[in-house]
């Protein structure tokens, strides 16, 4: 393919690493990017609180999907051919070194995702593409005589042999329009990775509390979740709770964010394995009170809070306790419901569930099955990860395959 002109749509993470891998495979290729705002990788800037977190370190491919709510089969055939490994090299062969933090979660060793811009306007300049900031595509037009596309803006237009679409998420159905009237079928959107607001805020004096391990489900239903949480102002936080609002997405939309949340403060450890491990002969013959002496993990100020929630009085000591309030601390401890009205934004990272539906786009090529020369990358399709780094891992995947052309 000689002198080919490929415009690609949104000057994000996946729009650049699409026009990058334009170039890496046909380099006599002439790439645009389009950006519809006056700013470019705006969203690399802020990501991961302004370090950009990359990627993450699941070199396995199994591990690596099971963090997507969506998009989890369209990815197991895109990874194949760039995952977390092909994504540490592209980084490292430009001198840009990632680091693994004990999460898992991979930055750049500078700290700074000023960097990783730093490196695609590096590349894109040397590269020669081409950047064009606000302009924003409002229509696609297909000219079958000429096998080109007409790409439309406000009052200008400009024509692509070839066109990477990387506009990323739109909160509003509207925003993909454009894409509608080229044949593509549009997932509505839906809010993903939010906190849960508690109708009743009594544990909020709690905030700023967390713990590492806790099951959180939503009541109901198979949507749960192991790991940290975090007490807030307004409910629970933390990334048990980011996880299930995930893969929960859809659902919570539909019943409006009122629904019941249950609670195993041990994480794993159920009613009759704690029941059963507990050397209750130690604890309870102890003359101390219940609330000084904590026989779980929990931080001690959610442990008293839980005795109290128990309708264990602060005097009781261990000695006194019967087998009934026993029962009723046990079902705290492992079975506490909390009824949420309402979610908040989780500042840090937010995705968009929803875009153009993954049947309609070949994972082998990123390629549309709808419209002629045309493709896809990024958050436009209906692909999202949980915190963690996996939607750019997501983003770098299938904007190298768009690039291939193929
Ligand atoms: C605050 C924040 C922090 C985050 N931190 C992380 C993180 O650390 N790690 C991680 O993995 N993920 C993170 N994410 C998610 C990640 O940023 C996105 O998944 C990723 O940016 C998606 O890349 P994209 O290129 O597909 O879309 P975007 O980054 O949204 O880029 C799309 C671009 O297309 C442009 N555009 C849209 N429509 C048009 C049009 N019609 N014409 C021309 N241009 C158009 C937009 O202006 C935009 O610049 C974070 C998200 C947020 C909001």
């Amino acid at each position: 393919m000689i002198n080919i002109k490929v415009v690609v749509i949104g000057g994000g993470a996946a729009g650049f690493f699409a026009a990058l891998s334009v170039k890496q495979h046909h380099a006599d290729a002439h790439v645009t990017i389009l950006e519809g705002s006056n700013k470019i990788l705006s969203k690399v800037k802020v990501s991961g609180g302004g370090r950009c977190n990359v990627t993450h370190s699941a070199f396995n491919i199994k591990d690596l999907l099971h963090h997507y709510p969506r998009g989890g089969a369209y990815l197991k055939k895109a990874f194949r051919t760039f995952a977390v490994n092909d994504t540490v090299g592209w980084f490292m062969e430009r001198g840009l070194v990632l680091k693994t933090e004990a999460d898992g979660r991979m930055f750049p060793v500078t700290d700074d995702s000023q960097s990783v811009i730093d490196l695609f306007m590096g590349e894109a300049k040397q590269k020669d593409i081409e950047l064009l900031k606000s302009w924003k595509v409002k229509e696609l037009k297909w000219i079958e005589d000429l096998r080109l596309w007409e790409v439309r803006g406000e009052d200008n237009s400009i024509r692509a042999d070839k066109i990477i679409v990387a506009a990323g998420g739109s909160p509003k159905s509207e925003g993909f329009d454009w894409l509608r009237q080229v044949g593509h079928t549009v997932v509505p959107p839906v809010p993903s990775l939010f906190t849960f607001n508690f109708a009743d805020s009594s544990i909020c004096v709690l905030a700023g509390v967390s713990t590492q391990q806790v099951k959180v489900r939503v009541q109901g239903t198979q949507h749960e979740s192991i790991g940290p949480v975090l007490i807030t102002h307004w409910g629970l936080s933390g990334p048990a709770v980011l996880r299930t609002s995930a893969f929960a997405a859809r659902h919570l939309q539909e019943v409006g964010y009122a629904f019941h949340l249950q609670i195993n403060w041990l994480g794993d450890v159920d009613e009759e394995t704690w029941r059963a491990s507990v050397d209750w002969g130690a604890v309870v013959p102890s003359r101390k009170k219940i609330i000084n002496e904590n026989p779980t993990p929990l931080p001690t100020r959610l442990w008293e809070w839980l005795v109290e929630r128990s309708g264990i009085t602060s005097e009781k000591r261990w000695i006194d306790l019967g087998k009934k309030e026993r029962n009723r601390l046990l079902n705290v401890l492992t079975n506490d419901v909390y009824e949420v009205q309402g979610k908040t934004t989780f500042k840090e990272e937010f995705v968009t569930a929803g875009g153009i539906d993954l049947t309609e786009v070949d994972p082998m090529t990123s390629k549309s099955k709808q419209a002629p020369e045309l493709y896809f990358a990024g958050e436009v399709m209906d692909i999202d990860g949980v915190t963690g780094g996996f939607n750019f891992q997501a983003a770098w995947t299938t904007a190298w395959i768009a690039g291939q052309l193929k």
